[in-house]
């Protein structure tokens, strides 16, 4: 007998890619699938950790002993830094014994990362009564991620799976974190919104990741600025002119314009017009490409492949160099784009990409 159940999901981001860590606005929306967590409280101080995703037994760990660069070093560091992160923030939780299971696919972009840190917060927030709220929770995991595991990321991930509710986007300023749930009723008009799990991820992503974060702060040092969030969007041509570097200028018109285009989506949205977001995001993916560098090949044919085939529109979405995409097509068009896709795959020689629908879903919650 457990305690209790819980479930976080993984999200897709709309639009809005590489701003959270330039105090922009990024737009997730939470996917059906999650991470579940059977969890059952312990008063001996230990952390027993399971996951049905990873072979071998279960790992258990003492709380007082929990510290960042120490102990084993794989996927418990994301749940174990949780529990670090809420001790070091002052909250009294012991130990536990939880087992994971997930319908989520790790590594593809889809932040499976945050929905077993969300999972983990949650659950002891209840089982310890902490009365942390969803904010918080997903700031606490955003320490553990970047303190514990050691991943530089942003609030987007943690926030999206805390936070987001059915049937919306979340618009989030990362800046101050207010949020706001903007709604997105695909079926309502006849959409669908593809994930394609290109099920590659270059190995260089890492580094390449830190060199956009250096040179985004780079011109915004330049331009004088807290960060690129506050070069207005009308500001950008004579905020180019002032940045030498072309690879600089090229970071930061894509934050500028990426900026925009989170506002553009939201106008089209609340004006209740999805498909006329679909150019948006397709914008959104040519400067992710040509401006960001951080597509790849897989994810460019996704892309390509998609809008020949009549999708509405089509962008990588995540980190970049693999993981995800996603488009925006009418229903009707889902089984041609699909086989599109798949043939193009084939074609190319690659592995067969993951293709599923989604819709707008839950933010973590208990089950049970
Ligand atoms: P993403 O968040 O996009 O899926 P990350 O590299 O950030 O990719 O996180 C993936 C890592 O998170 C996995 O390599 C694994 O260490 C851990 N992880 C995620 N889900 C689970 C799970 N259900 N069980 C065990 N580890 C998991
Ligand atoms: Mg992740």
């Amino acid at each position: 007998m457990s305690d209790g159940v819980w479930a976080a999901p993984g999200r897709v981001n709309l639009i809005g890619e590489h701003t959270d860590y330039n105090d922009g606005f990024v737009m997730p929306f939470a996917l059906p699938h999650t991470t579940v967590a059977t969890v059952s409280r312990r008063d001996d101080g230990v952390l027993r950790l399971h996951s049905a995703d990873v072979p071998g037994d279960a790992t258990a760990l003492r709380v007082t002993e929990l510290a960042p660069g120490h102990g084993p070093r794989g996927w418990t560091d994301y749940p174990a830094g949780v529990v670090w992160a809420l001790r070091e923030a002052g909250h009294a939780v012991g130990g536990a014994d939880i087992h994971y299971e997930s319908t989520l696919p790790t590594g593809a972009g889809l932040s499976s990362s945050a929905a077993l840190e969300v999972v983990t917060a949650l659950a002891l927030n209840d089982l310890y009564e902490l009365g942390l709220e969803r904010s918080q929770v997903a700031r606490l995991c955003q320490r553990a991620e970047n303190r514990y595991v050691g991943a530089p990321t942003g609030i987007m991930d943690q926030t999206a799976s805390a936070c987001c509710t059915e049937g919306h986007a979340l618009h989030l300023d990362t800046r101050d974190l207010s949020q706001r749930q903007i709604p997105l009723d695909l079926a309502g008009q006849g959409l669908e919104l593809l994930v394609v799990d290109t099920r590659v991820q270059h190995a260089h992503s890492d580094g390449e990741y830190g060199k956009r974060r250096a040179g985004c702060e780079t011109a915004a040092a330049t331009l004088g600025v807290p960060a690129l969030r506050d070069i207005a969007h009308d500001a950008l041509p004579e905020a180019l002119d002032r940045l030498p570097d072309p690879q600089i200028r090229a970071l930061a018109r894509h934050i500028v314009t990426e900026n925009h285009r989170v506002e553009r989506v939201i106008a089209h949205l609340e004006a209740g017009d999805i498909r006329a977001t679909g150019p948006v995001l397709t914008e959104g993916h040519a400067s992710l490409r040509d401006d960001f560098r951080i597509s790849c090949p897989e994810l460019d044919l996704v892309v390509d492949t998609a809008l020949a085939a009549g999708a509405l529109g089509a962008r990588m979405t995540g980190g970049g160099f693999g993981g995800s995409a996603i488009v925006l097509t009418d229903v009707a068009l889902t089984p041609t784009l699909t086989k599109s896709i798949q043939e193009a795959f084939t074609s190319a020689s690659w592995k067969q990409p993951r293709i599923f629908s989604t819709t707008p879903s839950r933010g973590a919650r208990r089950l049970s």
